[in-house]
Formats: structure tokens, sequence, C-alpha cells
């Protein structure tokens, strides 16, 4: 069975979207731990980050790093912060999110639960900041 996050590329399941290329996906996190935080995640299903080819692991990289510039412009941060979990979501994914200081990257604290309408703002405002 497809992933739900290869539901969300498929269209199957809404997103708030930010970025796309041809391997590559980033959408807003669902339950973000700070305003602006990002899942990046390659088309293809694996589960395990590592387990992507070097070709893969390459473009989603790079494919992040672009996300991440966009993310900067769009939530004025002293940077963004990168991690790689996956336990919850088996499809390989980076979370990124704009840190002012280190607890902003705690994912133990509660979510953030945003309205609909602020959730769009940000997506619209990292999508046309990418390049
Ligand atoms: P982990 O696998 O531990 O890296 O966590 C998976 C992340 O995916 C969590 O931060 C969830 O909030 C997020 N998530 C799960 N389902 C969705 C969804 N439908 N849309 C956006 N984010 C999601």
């Amino acid at each position: 069975m497809a992933s739900i996050f290869s539901r969300i590329v498929a269209g199957e399941i809404p997103c708030y979207k930010v970025a796309e290329d041809a391997n590559n996906f980033a959408f807003l996190d669902i339950n973000p731990v700070a305003k602006g935080h990002v899942l990046v995640i390659p088309k293809h299903e694996v589960d395990y980050l590592f387990d992507l080819s070097d070709e893969e692991y390459a473009s989603l990289t790079l494919f992040a790093k672009r996300v991440a510039a966009a993310l900067k412009k769009a939530i004025p941060c002293v940077k963004v912060g990168e991690a790689v979990l996956g336990l919850e979501v088996p499809h390989a994914h980076i979370h990124l999110i704009p840190i002012n200081k280190e607890s902003d990257m705690n994912f133990f604290k509660e979510k953030l639960q945003l309205p609909a309408e602020e959730m769009m703002q940000i997506a619209e405002s990292i999508a046309a900041n990418f390049q």
C-alpha cells in the first residue's frame, strides 16, 4: 500500500505544498514544531533515507537546500535546522525547521496548531521564494 506521503504526492490527500521538482516534493508538516516546519521527501517511496540510491540522495539533499533558502526568506530566522527521524511515517523525509534557539528543534514539546488560513499563507510565502 502506498505511504501517506506517496498519496500526498499523487494528490489523493491534501497538503500545504511548498515546492516540487521531478524527483522530490516539499510540504508543510501538519503538526509543526515551529512555524514553517517543512517536510522534504523523495517521490520514490523508500522507508529509510540512507537506502536511497546515491543519485536520489544527492537530488533530495540539493532540493532540500533550495527549500531551506526559500524557507529562510519566508520565515526570518537565525538558521534553518535539519532533522531526520522517520519512525512515524515509513517514507524517507527531511524535517526543515526555522530556528532561533536550540529548543525550536524540540520534537517532544507540544506541537503547534495553526489555522488552515495561516498554514496556507506560510506555504504560499515559501513557494513564492523557491528558486
Ligand atoms: P517522523 O516519521 O517521526 O519523522 O514524523 C513524521 C512527521 O510527519 C510528523 O512530524 C507528522 O506531523 C508529519 N505528518 C504525518 N502525516 C502528515 C500529513 N498528512 N501531512 C503533513 N505532515 C504529516
